[in-house]
């Protein structure tokens, strides 16, 4: 049976100190969620030792946001899976939509870095979703087929244990507008589709398949009651321990 999964995504918001507070405030609220829906932070890299020192041992898992697409080396300013690894980071966030836009994240680049990062021990949540523009021209699903399958086209059944996936609409990222939950699901069941015909149905069942784009504690249980929605990658919301765990109560 697939996992339910809240994830908060923190971009490059808070300071260190800020950022342990707020995991503080996480793990003390945590008790209140059912035992079957893991919680995940996603933080910035300079904010992940000290704030696996909050939650080593406690329900919340920690999350990088991105690694490097190289293994080590003369890469100044990148930072390699074996580096969150040793942090005691268990998962890494890749392909979010603003990497794509800002950074140039192809989905060449996110072949290699899922390959280290799956290599390393880390498991990847990888981030897929259309833009308006490919929404409104009617591209969707076809914007999630690629990004779906140029990515995990290189992994096995196995490898998919370990990969959770995103979907991630850019035009409700930030912007205060949700898919309907009638969208979300609709491209949810559609990349499970996808997953069954490369990896077989059984698999594609296992696999989490979260909803990302301006969720919300007063949005959530909507979005949670579809069949193929097992939880949510949140940015916003996920800055406020109270709103975090007020969309972890949601399922
Ligand atoms: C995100 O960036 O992953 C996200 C879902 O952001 P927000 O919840 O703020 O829309």
């Amino acid at each position: 049976m697939r996992k339910h999964i809240v994830a908060g995504n923190w971009k490059m918001n808070t300071t260190v100190p800020e950022g342990v507070e707020l995991a503080k405030a996480v793990v003390a609220k945590s008790a209140e969620v059912p035992s079957d829906v893991e919680l995940i932070i996603a933080t910035p890299f300079t904010h992940l030792y000290p704030v696996n020192e909050v939650v080593k041992g406690t329900r919340v898992a920690l999350s990088a946001e991105n690694c490097a697409d190289k293994a080590k080396g003369a890469y100044t300013g990148e930072v390699s899976v074996d580096m969150l690894k040793s942090t005691g980071c268990e998962y890494t966030i890749l392909g979010h939509s603003e990497r794509r836009q800002y950074y140039g994240e192809t989905d060449e680049k996110l072949v290699e870095k899922t390959k280290l990062a799956l290599a390393a021990g880390l498991k990847v949540i990888l981030c897929v979703g259309e833009n308006l523009e490919e929404r409104e021209a009617g591209k969707h699903f076809d914007v999630c087929n690629a990004q779906t399958v140029n990515v995990l086209k290189n992994f096995s059944a196995e490898d998919m244990k370990n990969v959770v996936i995103a979907y991630e609409p850019v035009w409700a990222i930030g912007t205060g507008k949700t898919a309907t939950s009638e969208q979300a699901e609709e491209i949810h069941a559609y990349i499970r589709k996808v997953l069954a015909d490369m990896f077989g149905a059984g698999v594609a069942d296992d696999v989490t398949i979260l909803y990302g784009g301006s969720c919300k504690p007063s949005n959530a249980k909507e979005l949670f009651a579809q069949p193929d929605i097992d939880g949510g990658l949140i940015g916003g919301a996920a800055l406020k321990a109270e709103d975090f765990i007020g969309i972890a109560l949601s399922f």
